[in-house]
């Protein structure tokens, strides 16, 4: 075999073992060991993050791609609510079109984070907790505050930069949006990088009536590492457009991060926010909302009718303000406190 010949085999071997999946094949690890990586590769492994009721390993799904030399590390979490499916996909292409021969520095990606909800279709773990509202977890805690604590340092502690992929939830819909700490450069720039619809500052540290329980990013950036969240349209579904918007972005981010050597470019539609409200109904029934995702809306403009089963109409609710509609309920039974747009409000 000639060496040319033997360096295609070589290839398509690569090739294969990225591309066709058995399960058996792919390792079980119980931590990331990032120094014993090789450079210029891609692995792919099931990392254990605590048991079920067989005493079989909880695992989840990670892709890492080290590159040719030493740098920053960029970790992408997709579905911690594991209804939230979009940035599955785009992790996926991220890897599939990336020539790790010529990245500097470490993606390390999760492809379902929140795996249990993942294959039980729903948006929190088994125990009915969210595990976006509990970080940094607890090492000697109940079942989802183990699965965090072991979430957040065997994997989210090795990252520099962070991107926490989302959807709306299930009975709502989302345009592509960014919460972010604008007040700081990185991270504003790191959103930009997205070209979401709309930009939306956010401190992304609230406390959940315990100051020890939070948001990923919230704990991520307590840690010192860069970290925004995106949110990729809606819940349960793939969305060709926002799969191909979110690659795009996250490949601008390896470019302006020198970790690859492509270029970036910046949208100029991008709307920013400076903070959001979601409004709700005080009446039930049958809501219509006649405005669509990022509509730029007027105050006093009509953002809901709800009737009653005969068509009647028991109330019109109106804009308290001018503003952008950055999400929606998708669901038209509506209690008293039912959700109906997502308004955010223009930076002035
Ligand atoms: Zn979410």
């Amino acid at each position: 075999m000639k060496f040319f010949d033997f360096l295609c085999l070589c290839a398509f071997l690569v090739f294969c073992q990225l591309s066709f999946s058995n399960n058996d094949s792919i390792p079980t690890v119980s931590t990331i060991n990032l120094e014993k990586t090789p450079y210029k590769s891609i692995h792919k492994f099931w990392l254990e993050i605590g048991k079920d009721a067989f005493n079989n390993p909880i695992k989840v799904p990670i892709l890492i791609a080290k590159g040719k030399e030493d740098g920053k590390t960029l970790g992408l979490t997709a579905a911690i609510h594991g209804n939230e499916l979009n940035g599955i996909p785009i992790i996926q292409s991220v890897f599939n079109n990336l020539d790790v021969s010529k990245l500097k520095g470490v993606i390390i990606a999760v492809p379902g984070l929140n795996s249990v909800a993942v294959f039980n279709n729903k948006r929190r773990f088994s125990d009915q907790v969210d595990l976006n509202r509990i970080f940094p977890g607890k090492k000697n805690g109940n079942t989802s505050q183990q699965i965090v604590y072991q979430i957040y340092h065997k994997i989210i502690k090795l990252f520099d930069f962070h991107i926490d992929m989302h959807t709306a939830s299930f009975g709502r819909t989302n345009s592509m949006y960014v919460r972010a700490d604008l007040r700081n450069n990185t991270l504003a720039m790191m959103s930009r990088l997205q070209n979401p619809d709309i930009l939306l500052a956010s401190k992304g540290n609230p406390s959940f009536g315990n100051s020890a329980s939070q948001t990923l990013r919230a704990t991520a950036m307590q840690q010192g590492i860069h970290s925004i969240t995106v949110e990729y349209g809606n819940p349960q579904v793939y969305q060709p457009e926002m799969i191909k918007r979110g690659v795009q972005g996250i490949q601008n981010l390896l470019a302006w991060l020198n970790m690859t050597e492509e270029s970036f470019s910046l949208s100029k539609n991008t709307i920013v926010c400076s903070k959001s409200n979601w409004i709700y109904t005080d009446k039930g029934g049958f809501l219509e909302i006649p405005v669509s995702l990022t509509q730029k809306i007027r105050k006093g403009q009509v953002i809901g009718i709800l009737k009653d089963p005969f068509g009647a109409i028991i109330k019109k609710y109106i804009a308290p303000e001018d503003g952008i509609v950055i999400g929606k309920s998708t669901n038209p039974i509506c209690f008293s406190g039912s959700r109906i747009i997502h308004l955010g409000i223009l930076e002035k």
